[in-house]
Order: C-alpha cells, then structure tokens, then sequence
C-alpha cells in the first residue's frame, strides 16, 4: 500500500526534472509513466546502493536479475492488454521501450546492456531470424525470460568486418530426423553468455557460405565459455570468450529466417537503434551527477555551480543530451513507422556516442579529483561509456555506413 502511494506521487510528478529538458517524457501514457516509476522505484532502493561495489568487484549484482525480471518491464500487462487467454496482446510501444532503455542506463550501463542482451540483442534474433512456427514456440518464454539468450556474433579475430569475415563454420549432417549441424570457430565479447541457457550463435555455412544462425544450449559437448577479466568498462556485465568445438545442433534449432547476413544487418539496424537510447541514458545519469555534485561542493566560498566556466559545462552537457534525446525520440517514431534504414539507426548509435563521450568526460572534469572515484557516479558513466562507444559498431563503421548512403560508394574494403 506504501509503495503504490510512492508510485502514484511519481507519476504524478515529472519523472525527469531537469534532464528531459524537451519534457520528450509527455509522449508517454500515464501507463507507460506508472510502469518507468516503477522501475525508477526498485533502481533507487536496490541497485543504486550496490553499484559502486560490485563495479569495483567486476561481478554482476545477481541478486538484482529476478527482482528486475518479476517487474515485467518487458511486455507489461497493463501496457499490452488483458493477456486473456487466446486474446492478442498488442506490443508495448517503442517509445514506452526506448525510455526503460534510458531509465536503466541513467541508473547504470551494465543494467542497460545486461536488460537489452535479453530483450534487445535476443528478442531481436528470435523476432528477425525465427519462422513463425519457432517465434510461436520461443518468444513467450524470451518475454518472460525463462528463455535465456544471448546474441554471440563477434569473433576474437573479427570485429568490425564480420559481414565478409566471419569463420565460424556450420556443417550439415543429414540424418533421419531433419539432420543435424556442426560448429566450430569462436566467439568474443559476448555478454551474458555465462548465465544464457542459449546462445544464438551465427556461423557459415560451409556448403553455400551464407551466414546462418542457430540456437546453441550453452551447456552442450563442445562449448566452453571464459570469462573476459580486466575489462576497465562496463566491469559488473560478463562477457565472455566462447569456444564452439564439434558442437551438435539439431536443425530444428537453426532459426529458419537467417539465410544470409543481410538478415542479421536487419538485426543490427534494430539493436542500434537501442544503444542510441543507452548512450542517452548514460548521459542523463553522468549530467544528473554532476549537477547534484556542482551544487553542493564549494570552492572559493561559493558552489562550484555558481562560477561561469562550470556553468557552460553544464550547458554543454544537457545541450548534447537534449539533442541525444530528440535524435532518438525521432528515430523510434521512424521505427514504429517502418520506414528506417540502416543509415538512420547508424546515425543515432554514432551522434549519440560522440555526445556521451563528451558529456562523461565534462561530468568528471566537474567533479574534480573526485570525478575518478566511484563515490559520486561520474567516474562510473565516464568509464562505461567507452564500451559503448564501441559496441554494436564502432564509430567508424557507423560513420562509413552513412557514407555509403549518402555517396553511394562503398568505403569498406570487403
Ligand atoms: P576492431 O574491428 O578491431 O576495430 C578496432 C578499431 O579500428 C576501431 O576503432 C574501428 O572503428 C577501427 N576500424 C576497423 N575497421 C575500420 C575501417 N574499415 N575503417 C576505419 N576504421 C576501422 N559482440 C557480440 O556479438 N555480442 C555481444 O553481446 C557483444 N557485447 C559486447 C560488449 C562489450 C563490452 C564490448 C566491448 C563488445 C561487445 N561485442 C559484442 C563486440 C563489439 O560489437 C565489437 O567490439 C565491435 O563491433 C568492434 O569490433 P572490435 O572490438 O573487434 O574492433
């Protein structure tokens, strides 16, 4: 009964005082604005107070995954409809999705990218790459999470040019009972693989060297997993090495609407569009921060708020967010359309990035020697935002992707 008061005053209220300087959040529903309370709720009282020490742990709070989980940020009901049973429930609406993005990675990036493996990189695999008769059978339990996945792309030895270098191999066997193939290669960077109950791994064909891609048990003869250490970003997520050797999967795991890698281009134009929206989350927290922090240290017998130049940097700041923001708000609004391109969502994963890297970096100019400890949260953002800044295409790729649109040539060299 408490905690319903508390939800409806924040509902109330705006959920973004300062950092939504647009008011973008008024193109919510109430409902939408009840669920991303309730959300904000659980961030502030669990995750907020174990973030710092498990960043500095580089382990994942797992405690934090089923609370997370049972708030059914996913689909919830009461955004998609009574859920009675046969009935259809309509999607939640991009916009409702692209602000849980942003309200996670406000909090902290690890929670943003370990949300978004599931219901970004994972959900996308199953909703671009399975039939309809594999999509019936798997999304349900991808919504609700008792299907674990990861997306397993990257490989150690290719990053930026997977599309013509990838060299995980799949070999048909036939047999009896729809046949069966055979992977072997590695994967890299892989995040969230070590508590996936699959991996959605993409391999070559070897008879026609197309790009497919297949559901993996993570448990399954061959596969071998290892934990990345010493990453300087993004420290709670784990992301892992994963070895595939002689591994057996049947054809009835192959996702059956992956037959080359345009189809997981259409995969990554979607994904992009999600790390736009973390990257303007991470500058909302990193810009919330420092003005928390500017506001209460003083210098000289005055705020640091108070004087000029740190005033610009605040401008700046909530400057490259704003823009961040309406950059990603209009891109959603293009998704929902059905009318972006590649070029649209690589143009909001590399403008967003390039604007976080700026405003993490003035966030921690402002706090000081203390903008390099994890007490005040600026050195937190300022750190993981350079794993962002290169996940999901770097910024050259983005950037050549663009150009390709606007020239009409090709500046990759494969
Ligand atoms: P490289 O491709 O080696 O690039 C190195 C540098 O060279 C970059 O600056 C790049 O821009 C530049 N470069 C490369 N080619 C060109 C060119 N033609 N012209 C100009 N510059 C160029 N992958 C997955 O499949 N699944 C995941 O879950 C996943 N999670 C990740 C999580 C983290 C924390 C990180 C860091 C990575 C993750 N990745 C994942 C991999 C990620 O997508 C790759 O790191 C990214 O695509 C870049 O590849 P690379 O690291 O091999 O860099």
């Amino acid at each position: 009964m408490g905690t319903d008061t508390a939800r409806e005053t924040t509902v109330q209220e705006r959920l973004y005082s300062v950092a939504d300087w647009y008011d973008a959040e008024s193109l919510l529903t109430t409902d939408e604005r009840r669920v991303l309370a309730r959300l904000r709720d659980f961030l502030d009282a669990e995750a907020k107070p174990l973030l710092a020490e498990y960043w500095e742990r580089g382990e994942f709070p797992e405690q934090l995954a089923r609370p997370l989980i049972d708030l059914d940020l996913m689909e919830p009901a009461e955004l998609t409809g009574p859920g009675a049973e046969g009935a259809e429930r309509t999607p939640a609406r991009g916009i409702y999705q692209g602000f849980r993005v942003f309200e996670l990675a406000r909090t902290d990036a690890s929670l943003a990218t370990w949300y978004t493996a599931q219901a970004g990189l994972f959900r996308t695999a199953i909703r671009v790459g399975a039939s309809a008769e594999q999509q019936a059978r798997w999304m349900p339990r991808v919504i609700d999470f008792s299907l674990k996945g990861v997306f397993s792309l990257t490989e150690p030895e290719h990053g930026s040019d997977i599309a013509g270098g990838l060299s995980t191999t799949a070999r048909f066997e036939a047999d009896p009972d729809g046949g069966t193939w055979v992977l072997d290669g590695a994967k890299r960077w892989i995040g969230g693989a070590s508590t996936a109950d699959v991996l959605a791994v993409f391999a070559r064909d070897t008879a026609d060297g197309q790009v497919k891609a297949f559901l993996v048990d993570r448990q399954a003869a061959g596969v071998s997993l290892e934990k990345i250490h010493g990453k300087t970003a993004l420290r709670m997520m784990q992301n892992a090495h994963i070895t595939l050797t002689g591994v057996r999967v049947p054809e009835s795991m192959r996702l059956h609407n992956v037959n080359s890698f345009k189809d997981v281009a259409a995969m990554l134009r979607a994904m992009r569009s999600d790390v736009a929206w973390i990257a303007t989350g991470i500058q909302a927290g990193a810009f919330e921060a420092a003005l928390s922090y500017v506001t209460e240290r003083q210098q000289f017998g005055r705020p640091l708020g108070s004087f000029q130049l740190v005033q610009e940097k605040l401008a700046r700041m909530l400057g490259n967010l704003t823009a961040s923001l309406s950059l990603v708000i209009r891109l959603t609004e293009q998704q929902a359309s059905g009318t972006y391109r590649d070029q649209d969502s690589a143009l909001a994963k590399m403008q967003t990035s390039l604007l976080m890297r700026e405003t993490v970096a003035l966030a921690r100019e402002v706090a000081g020697g203390n903008g390099i400890t994890l007490a005040t949260d600026v050195a937190r953002f300022h750190a993981d935002a350079e794993a962002v800044y290169s996940y999901e295409g770097t910024h050259d790729i983005n950037a050549l992707i663009i150009g390709r649109a606007l020239t009409g040539n090709s500046a990759f060299t494969r």
